[in-house]
């Protein structure tokens, strides 16, 4: 079944279920009129249906390789980004002043959801330049801007981030990769980073890497890490890529998925980098990208739930096998069946509502600068990257299941998304690294934005809310008082209760918005608040218990 961009879904929860109109009402985002949200919102589905979704098998069965020290992309993929840089759908959120359109990123996240769900590996690059603009926006020199910005949001270059190397991962802090002063302004980077996603193409005249290094001197851990632009081609005196700089892909990575996206292991040998932001401030930069990333990744967990649910739907409407409670029915008549769909559904709405309603949250922190937004915004963005991811993951999976043995069997698509998508709850921060943020450093105000959001769920008057509500702000009093390995212990139940609290909520609010949703949202808060409860029992276990078993007896 051909992938359908829900535009008007999409609508509705920017509309009725996490209050964009707010945003649009803000002077910043005047512009985002619910008609150019509708143009936006069609025309990208549009090319996510007929340009995009089109490559997707591509992808996956022709690899990018690497040929030569050259890589080649996945046929198909160079037209696809052309098309995504024609649209402007790159630089949407990017400042006008260079180029973009200033749009909300809520605006932007909905564009990427549509983009994902067609070809996730392609979508990777967009996504990866949209941060670099983002982080080149909040700290890089005028000098900079003005000479990557327009080149980035055009996407006739375009961006990667490098933090990860063979001894530092999730420990960010332990990169070796070193920049030495060149004496003119400029340094000269030698190390090797791993996993670069779109580490280079064989579409676009340059690509700009954001990497991570230490200066002379540095103090160890993340304190000494600065932060650089080190292009694959030098500009020239008029802006254009000029001669090749030192660094090279050296290999890509063989994957469980995502084939299309090329995976590099990056050298580089002296090459020329320009610092961005301050000495020893690099981690601070790329956390405007990471955060910026961290949602978009998120939005990848949706792009494939929602792909693999219509993909598992349009085959249990087809598909017959026995008898079923209608007449002639299909094996979407089966109960079991139609529990594992459901399911899907009400998963998949609520990492929609929540992936929106973190970037309404950001919108509104960027429009009026307020500090509750932010503190909204930072609380809520690991819990929609890991439950985002999580639910991706598993609907994916649901989907193979769905399908039956021809949810093994290559051919349906269906086994495509299950791989595709288990990256997601890995990079830009494990979904244990989210959730331990969750409750250490998103709970070092005492808990103050946690139990703001809480506050604005309760009233409903809806009891099984109401009670998960109250069981929600028990756990987190109690969490707040345990030492933070016993937060920890129980972070990733703790995120995917609060995740399931706020799912039950949006769909409530979306059958108040739209009486006709009331069965569906019944079904979704009679699955969604259980796991919660299960989730919350989990996150009381504390560490003791976990270290009691000896190393001896895990090892066994
Ligand atoms: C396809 C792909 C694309 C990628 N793209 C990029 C990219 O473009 N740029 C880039 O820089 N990196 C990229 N990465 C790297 C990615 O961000 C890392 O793989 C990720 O951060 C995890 O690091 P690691 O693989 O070293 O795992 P590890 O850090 O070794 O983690 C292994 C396990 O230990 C857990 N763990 C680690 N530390 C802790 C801790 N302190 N507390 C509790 N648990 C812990 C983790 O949650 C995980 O379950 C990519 C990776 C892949 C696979």
């Amino acid at each position: 079944m051909p992938y359908r961009a829900p535009v008007s879904e999409i609508r509705f929860v920017l509309d009725h279920v996490v209050g964009f109109g707010r945003v649009a009402a803000t002077g910043t985002f005047a512009e985002a009129t619910p008609e150019t949200v509708e143009a936006i919102l069609t025309e990208a589905g549009k090319m996510a249906e007929e340009v995009l979704a089109p490559l997707n098998r591509q992808g996956d069965l022709h690899p990018a390789r690497l040929e030569n020290g050259v890589v080649r992309t996945s046929p198909g993929f160079a037209e696809g980004f052309a098309a995504i840089a024609r649209g402007g759908w790159l630089g949407m959120s990017a400042d006008p002043e260079h180029g973009g359109m200033g749009l909300p990123t809520t605006l932007t996240m909905a564009v990427n959801e549509m983009i994902g769900s067609a070809c996730l590996a392609l979508q990777l690059n967009p996504l990866m330049t949209q941060g670099q603009i983002e982080a080149l926006e909040a700290h890089a020199s005028d000098e900079l801007k003005a000479l990557y910005l327009p080149k980035l949001i055009s996407g006739e270059w375009t961006g990667t981030m490098n933090l990860t190397e063979p001894q530092a991962g999730s420990d960010v802090g332990a990169l070796r990769t070193r920049a030495e002063p060149n004496g003119d302004g400029t340094y000269a980077i030698t190390g090797q980073k791993i996993y670069i996603s779109w580490g280079d193409n064989d579409f676009t005249e340059n690509v700009c890497h954001l990497v991570l290094a230490r200066l002379p001197e540095a103090a160890e851990g993340t304190k000494g890490i600065s932060l650089f632009m080190v292009p694959k081609k030098l500009p020239d005196e008029t802006g254009k890529a000029g001669v090749a700089n030192s660094l090279k892909v050296v290999s890509l990575e063989h994957k469980l998925g995502l084939h299309g996206s090329p995976t590099a292991v990056m050298q580089y040998d002296g090459a020329t980098g320009w610092l961005v932001g301050e000495p020893h401030k690099g981690m601070a930069a790329m956390f405007t990208m990471m955060n910026n990333a961290r949602l978009g990744v998120g939005v990848q967990g949706l792009s494939i739930a929602e792909a693999a649910m219509q993909h598992a739907i349009g085959y249990a409407l087809d598909r017959k096998q026995g008898r079923t409670a209608h007449e002639g029915g299909t094996i979407l008549h089966h109960a079991d069946v139609r529990r594992m769909v459901l399911s899907m559904k009400a998963h998949t709405f609520a990492a929609r509502a929540l992936a929106m309603d973190t970037a309404v949250s950001l919108d509104m922190a960027k429009a009026t600068g307020e500090a509750g937004w932010k503190a909204r915004a930072a609380l809520l963005t690991p819990i929609a990257k890991a439950y985002g991811t999580d639910t991706g993951i598993e609907i994916a999976s649901q989907g193979i299941q769905v399908h039956g043995g021809m949810g093994f069997v290559e051919e349906t698509g269906a086994a495509q998304y299950a791989r595709d998508v288990r990256v997601t709850a890995i990079y830009e921060g494990t979904n244990g690294i989210q959730a331990m943020d969750l409750v250490g450093r998103k709970m070092m105000d005492g808990g103050a934005a946690a139990f703001a959001l809480m506050d604005e769920m309760a009233g409903t008057g809806h009891e099984r809310l109401e009670t998960a509500l109250a069981e929600l702000r028990a756990l987190t009093e109690w969490l707040l008082e345990q030492d933070m390995q016993d937060r920890f212990a129980g972070a990733v139940p703790y995120l995917a209760a609060f995740a399931r609290v706020l799912g039950a909520s949006y769909h409530l609010r979306a059958a108040v918005a739209d009486p006709a949703r009331k069965p569906m949202a019944d079904v979704a808060v009679s699955m969604l608040l259980p796991e919660a409860t299960a989730e919350m029992a989990k996150a009381r276990a504390g560490a003791a218990a976990l270290y009691a078993v000896s190393d001896d007896v895990v090892a066994a």
